[in-house]
């Protein structure tokens, strides 16, 4: 499958079962996670359709560091030697390639043959090298402006990146775009996980791309606050208090 446009200036890059983002900048491309191992020919692929060089992919940033987002880095790096970002609790994973941190399945028996399906913390992958640790609540100074906001649950050194310019919100694996809005596979902490839902709730912006599922270009906020908003009838019960 092929990279698809989401919105002006950004592209859904399918690495296998999880996705990958290029973000357009005037003279540089900006790339949100890594998708699975081998998967690598996929990013040069659609670097090469945008009519770029691979030597303009000038960042890395990854939303967490699970195998399914950093799988094909190390492949990527050395062929781009763009410049990586990860939260600093994801780290120490990631420069050591596993074994990563266990998850519980998220609610519901779907989740929990998936979790145990695909998800695999023995694994061991290529080490990546991160150049910067990401601040929670500071806005990097990269395509225009990319806002980190820490959204632990799934992984603690998860991250969702709010790209400025085009109101574009990554969501990583905070949650899923599959049947709907839903559950990531697992948890490391569910009641952190659901926090973080309910952190995404009070941003602003139109589009979403998930880790897994299709992204959203148009009203995205809105089935977010639908979702994980407060229950509007626990609005009126305390406007009436
Ligand atoms: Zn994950
Ligand atoms: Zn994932």
């Amino acid at each position: 499958m092929a990279m698809k446009r989401v919105i002006k200036g950004v592209h859904v890059v399918p690495m296998g079962m999880a996705n990958a983002y290029l973000i357009e900048g005037e003279n540089e491309l900006t790339l949100i996670d890594a998708g699975y191992p081998n998967r690598e020919a996929a990013v040069f692929g659609a670097i090469r359709e945008l009519g770029r060089s691979p030597d303009q992919l000038k960042h890395l940033i990854f939303t967490h560091g699970h195998p399914d987002h950093i799988g094909s880095a190390a492949a990527i790096v050395r062929q781009t030697g763009a410049r990586t970002y990860m939260h600093p609790l994801d780290i120490s994973i990631t420069e050591s390639g596993g074994p990563f941190r266990p998850l519980t399945p998220a609610p519901g028996p779907l989740r929990r043959v998936l979790c145990k399906l695909v998800y695999h913390p023995d694994k061991h992958l290529e080490p990546v090298a991160i150049n910067q640790a990401l601040i929670a609540g500071e806005t990097l100074p990269i395509a225009g402006g990319i806002e980190v906001i820490h959204t632990p649950g799934h992984c603690a050194g998860q991250v969702a990146l709010l790209w400025r310019p085009g109101r574009m919100l990554f969501t990583g694996d905070v949650c899923m775009n599959i049947m709907g809005l839903s559950d990531p596979i697992g948890f490391e902490s569910l009641e952190e996980g659901r926090a973080s839902q309910r952190k995404l709730v009070s941003l602003s912006f139109d589009a979403a791309g998930f880790g897994h599922g299709a992204p959203i270009a148009h009203g995205a906020s809105t089935l977010f606050r639908n979702k994980y908003g407060r229950h509007p009838q626990e609005v009126q019960q305390r406007s009436a208090a």
